[in-house]
């Protein structure tokens, strides 16, 4: 395997540092990777801060009812939640291995798929547990890192992180910029911030009003309104359908819809369209197909950029239609491995586990417990999964999508091997799938129905070693 090629040891030792059992990690962000990254790396030995900007952890799962006032962009607002939103895959499949995210008398909201204010209580419980909130420094923003050549200008010699904390002083809020050196970084700042918009010919001068998903808190502006919805991903499916309480009709523009107008069963005063095709001065939205409808409002579910203000001069990575690289298995930029990480950035996974993995591989890469192949062979990975993408002819901005043609958990198991760990359980899986397959048959009812109790039977006897 990769792990014990002896092509590391030639690694140019006055470039790179060696491995140290004990080093000094920045961590960046304290939503779900970074608190499991801080673990992780705490559990090796290390000595990591975690920077996070916001007031408290558990990241996007801190549901904000203040939306950016720019209703397509960021606006300096991190979460992306909406105040209906249930998660889209059951509690134990999602949670951590050593931690189940089970219902407790703690609990907030007990269901299977519960609500995000159970998610942000297990992730808080989780930080707690694991005596991790000692090592945030809460509003605290990362505000650029960069590599420190050594005197001689020959290697890395840690980085430079500079940030911006806040503090509340004599009732003034204050802004204090310091820097500090650490041995390495690790990038854990999310990618549910920075809108992504569908290009719609003849937008500008159409005269409704737009919004993006990021933005998009309770359905009450769209009151009596013809709404167009763009996407059907998780959030276009149910921010339809909870606009479609309230409006005179939603539709849905989404790539794979058979032509023609089709009214789905629960809800008659919604539709799905194929794709837009244009926006008129008149109101008009018009389809693919010919269709059209008067529109008040286009929702753009179209999904996020990925995005990293504070390293963006350095050049030591970039991104290109959401893809981030060069970085091998999504994780190490080849050239400066380990010395910076990047933890989750895959999705449509289990992806609270892979956190888990992730983490674990950078942990054991930094002490030298789990060697990596040079930085050449990196590299030449990561232009073999470019190379089979474009054969494929899957476009740049599935690189992190782990679930592009089918679950296989390839991902998982081989990370899993690399840190010595057990893969995944079998249960996990395949309730994670079946619960997938059950959103596309049975949207309405997917997060209150199910029929696989054997395996939520399994899952529980399982988990109870760690309750
Ligand atoms: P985040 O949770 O986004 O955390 C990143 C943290 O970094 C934030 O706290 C942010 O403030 C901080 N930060 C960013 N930049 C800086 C900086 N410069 N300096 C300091 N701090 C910084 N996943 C599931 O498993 N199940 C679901 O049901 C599910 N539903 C979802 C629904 C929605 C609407 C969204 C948007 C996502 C959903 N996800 C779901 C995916 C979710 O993003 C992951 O579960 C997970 O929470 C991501 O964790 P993270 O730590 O990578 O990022």
């Amino acid at each position: 395997t990769h792990a014990t090629t002896r092509e590391h040891a030639s690694r140019d030792l006055e470039t790179f540092p060696p491995p140290m059992a004990s080093s000094r990690v920045a961590v960046i962000g304290a939503g779900a990777a970074g608190l499991v990254a801080a673990r992780e790396l705490r559990r090796e030995g290390h000595s990591p801060v975690v920077f996070e900007r916001a007031a408290g952890v558990g990241g996007t799962w801190r549901y904000d009812d203040a939306a950016s006032a720019d209703p397509l962009g960021a606006g300096g607002v991190h979460g992306s939640l909406y105040a209906s939103l249930r998660t889209n895959l059951p509690r134990e499949s999602m949670g951590f291995l050593d931690f189940p995210f089970v219902a407790d008398e703690g609990s907030v909201d007990p269901r299977r798929f519960p609500g995000h204010q159970e998610v942000l209580r297990y992730l808080e419980a989780f930080a707690r547990r694991f005596d991790l909130l000692g090592l945030v420094r809460l509003e605290t923003e990362v505000v650029s890192v960069r590599r420190r050549v050594d005197g001689a200008g020959a290697g890395v010699a840690g980085w430079t992180v500079s940030y911006c904390s806040r503090k509340l002083a004599g009732g003034e809020l204050q802004e204090e910029e310091q820097s500090e050196v650490f041995d390495a970084v690790v990038v854990c700042n999310g990618h549910f911030a920075e809108p992504r918009l569908a290009e719609i010919a003849g937008i500008d001068g159409w005269p409704g009003k737009q919004l993006h998903s990021h933005s998009y808190r309770v359905p009450d502006q769209f009151h009596g309104q013809v709404v167009v919805v763009i996407g059907y991903h998780p959030s276009g499916m149910d921010i339809s359908r909870d606009i479609a309480g309230v409006a005179k009709e939603v539709h849905v523009a989404i790539r794979s819809a058979p032509c023609g107008m089709q009214s789905t069963t629960a809800h008659a005063n919604l539709w799905l369209h194929p794709m837009i095709e244009c926006a008129e001065e008149d109101g008009s939205v018009v389809f693919q197909d010919g269709s059209r409808v008067k529109a008040d409002s286009v929702v753009h579910c179209t999904g996020y950029k990925y995005r990293f203000p504070f390293l963006e001069e350095d050049g030591m990575v970039s991104v290109d239609d959401n893809r981030v690289g060069p970085l091998y298995k999504h994780v190490f930029p080849p050239q400066m491995a380990p010395h910076i990480s990047f933890i989750g950035l895959p999705f449509k996974s289990i992806l609270f586990p892979v956190f888990r993995l992730q983490s674990n591989w950078v942990a054991g890469a930094l002490s030298g417990r789990i060697e990596l192949p040079s930085p050449e062979e990196m590299m030449l990975d990561v232009m073999a999964f470019y190379s089979d993408m474009e054969a494929r002819g899957w476009p740049k901005r599935f690189t992190h999508n782990l679930g592009v043609e089918a679950w296989t958990f390839e991902y998982e198991d081989w990370l899993a091997e690399q840190c010595g760990l057990d893969k995944m359980e079998e249960w996990r899986r395949v309730i994670y799938v079946a619960a997938r397959a059950r959103v596309s048959v049975r949207l309405e009812s997917y997060r209150d129905e199910w029929d696989d109790d054997q395996l939520l039977a399994q899952a529980h006897n399982d988990l109870s070693k760690y309750l």
